[in-house]
């Protein structure tokens, strides 16, 4: 039999270079977001594949015009919104080439090299947590499925089989919301779940928590795993570490930590502190693609004992310790087999800019956050409702003679503003039952400027809103 006759890596390798040069050297000043136009939604809903296919050129045409500019861009310097991705090109080059060789991280048998560097670096994170000897960990997509595998080793160390449906698990009303959805995957109910209040910072009400943990236990439930917030998605606080880990220690319930956008801070000089106690979880999740400035996707979950991973997700736990020369078997250690090699683009970064960088660049956030609420203080009519805590700050307008229901409106009104116009990407979000503007600065490229003129354009929508309002 005759091989196909393969033509297009020439092809390929031409539209690639073509790619960078542009890419490099584009200077266009691309709005925060843009949102495709009609006919291209609608050119795109109804394509079909021909048989005899198209020219690279013109299908990679198709993706840099009408694709990549339409979206809410995560590394623009103003993009506030939710947690932004500013991906460094360090991570971009480290993803490129590891894709390039396609490199399958699921072993050493497969990747020896990346196996190696991928345990390197969860060490390494693992002694920024402050775990120390039998720490393990896996790189996964995303803080989603590092919760995930966390939730699930919780529930294994704790829970036999015979008394999963009496298992407990502790959230506070500001636990992000994949945490919830992994309880439920993996079989929990809603009955099986505590929403533990949170105090006027936000954080969980430890008091509280220990009250429902004994409520619980007098009737005959298994108080399971506790889910600590190290960092929350809507205000950048930290839950009580130290006491959420003491009522974890003397009841012996799992403490896992979510630490998917705050875990990073770890590496911050200034907001290091806010995280004490956090050596004290049994599992911790941290997303790099979050403020380690990675390429999505790219997370990690650690655990203070790597057995409790290889116990869950190991088929054969016994024959799987640490083969070929301290070598590990990434697949028992998590959900997936075959995986992108993650780490290398996170190990590539950290290498090249140092720690110290790091370091500076994860502070800078902070700064930022801070200069928005120096700036706010001195403009008047607005609230700020949560301090600048890990780079983001929530405030709001509050009009003196409108309702709250009136206030909660213009404030919804004037972040939208801000977005249609492609100058900011700010969105609102709910504290206490108001609507709020929120900003999560985490861009190590945005400038000063930028905090000011986002907040200034926003003072202007608000006067806007109310002089079209009272007429
Ligand atoms: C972003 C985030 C998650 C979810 O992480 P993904 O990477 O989007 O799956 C979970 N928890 C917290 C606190 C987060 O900020």
């Amino acid at each position: 039999m005759k091989n196909l006759n393969l033509s297009e890596d020439q092809a390929v390798y031409e539209a690639a270079l073509a790619f960078i040069d542009a890419y490099f050297n584009d200077t266009t000043d691309a709005p925060a977001r843009s949102v495709a136009p009609d006919e291209t939604i609608a050119y795109f809903a109804n394509q079909t594949f021909s048989k005899e296919g198209r020219s690279v050129d013109a299908v990679v045409q198709e993706l840099l015009t009408d694709v990549y500019p339409h979206i809410l861009k995560q590394d623009h310097t103003r993009a506030f919104g939710f947690i932004p991705g500013p991906a460094s090109k360090l991570s971009w080059l480290g993803d490129v080439m590891t894709q390039a060789f396609n490199v399958h991280a699921s072993n050493w048998i497969n990747s020896s090299s990346a196996s190696t560097i991928e345990e390197n670096v969860i060490q390494w994170l693992a002694q920024q947590i402050g775990f120390t000897g039998k720490a393990g960990g896996v790189f996964v997509s995303g803080g989603s499925m590092a919760n995930l595998t966390g939730v699930i080793a919780g529930r294994d160390k704790i829970l036999s089989e015979d008394n999963r449906h009496l298992g407990v698990v502790y959230l506070s009303d500001q636990t992000h919301h994949s945490v919830e959805k992994a309880l439920y995957i993996i079989g929990y109910t809603r009955k099986q779940l505590r929403f533990v209040p949170t105090n006027n910072a936000f954080q969980m009400d430890v008091h509280q928590l220990q009250t429902m943990i004994e409520q619980d236990l007098s009737n005959g439930l298994v108080p399971t795993t506790i889910i600590a917030s190290a960092g929350t998605t809507n205000t950048g606080t930290v839950d009580p570490l130290h006491g959420i880990a003491d009522i974890a220690a003397s009841y012996g319930i799992w403490l896992h930590v979510d630490g998917a956008y705050g875990a990073s801070f770890l590496l911050s000089t200034t907001q290091r502190h806010h995280l004490a106690g956090i050596e004290r979880a049994d599992s911790v999740s941290w997303d790099a693609h979050k403020l380690l400035f990675q390429t999505y996707s790219c997370a990690m979950i650690i655990v203070k004992d790597k057995q409790d991973l290889l116990n869950s997700f190991s088929a054969t736990p016994e024959y799987l310790q640490d083969i070929d020369g301290g070598s590990v078997d990434f697949s028992s250690l998590g959900i997936e087999l075959t995986r992108p090699a993650r780490a290398l683009k996170l190990w590539l970064t950290l290498q090249v800019l140092g720690t110290d960088e790091f370091s500076r660049r994860v502070d800078y956030g902070q700064t930022l956050a801070e200069l928005g609420e120096l700036t706010l203080s001195t403009m008047e009519n607005w609230e700020i409702v949560s301090h600048a805590h890990f780079a983001i700050i929530n405030f709001r307008y509050n009009h003196p003679n409108y309702s709250k229901e009136e206030n909660d409106a213009l404030n919804a009104s004037i972040a939208k503003s801000i977005v249609d116009s492609g100058f900011a990407g700010v969105f609102t979000t709910e504290l206490k039952s108001k609507t709020v503007v929120r900003m999560c600065s985490t861009n190590p490229a945005t400038s000063d400027h930028d905090i000011i003129s986002t907040l200034n354009r926003l003072n202007t929508y608000a006067q806007e809103y109310v002089a079209a309002h009272s007429a």
